[in-house]
């Protein structure tokens, strides 16, 4: 039996998908550019434990880092806040993840109807 292609079902089970993608778009709070790190430092302070011993050292110091036209712009954070930020970059990360999904769909969409 011949399977007899029909583009308006077709195109309507890609927008469903499509409607799908997008309640989870609707899920997506905040979307924030960048990275956070944590960092342990050595101060300059003479005779401090830290310049010896590797335990020592002072922090965690956490950094939100971003670009900004072109130069490396560092805010820090504390602990609580860089969790935080560092779910909204996540969130970038699902968002546009969701996006290319939703234009693969739509290329085979493409595929239905150009012909
Ligand atoms: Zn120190």
């Amino acid at each position: 039996m011949t399977k007899i292609s029909n583009p308006q079902q077709d195109l309507e089970k890609y927008l469903r998908q499509i409607r799908s993608y997008q309640d989870e778009l609707h899920q997506i709070g905040f979307i924030l550019t960048g990275s956070i790190t944590k960092r342990y430092v050595r101060c300059s302070t003479p005779g401090c434990k830290c310049q010896t011993d590797p335990k020592a050292l002072h922090g965690p110091y956490y950094e939100w880092t971003r670009k900004v036209q072109g130069k490396t712009v560092t805010v820090r954070l504390k602990e609580d806040k860089a969790k935080l930020l560092m779910e909204w970059i996540e969130n970038k990360q699902r968002f546009y993840t969701i996006v290319s999904k939703i234009e693969r769909i739509t290329l085979e969409a493409v595929d239905i109807i150009r012909f």
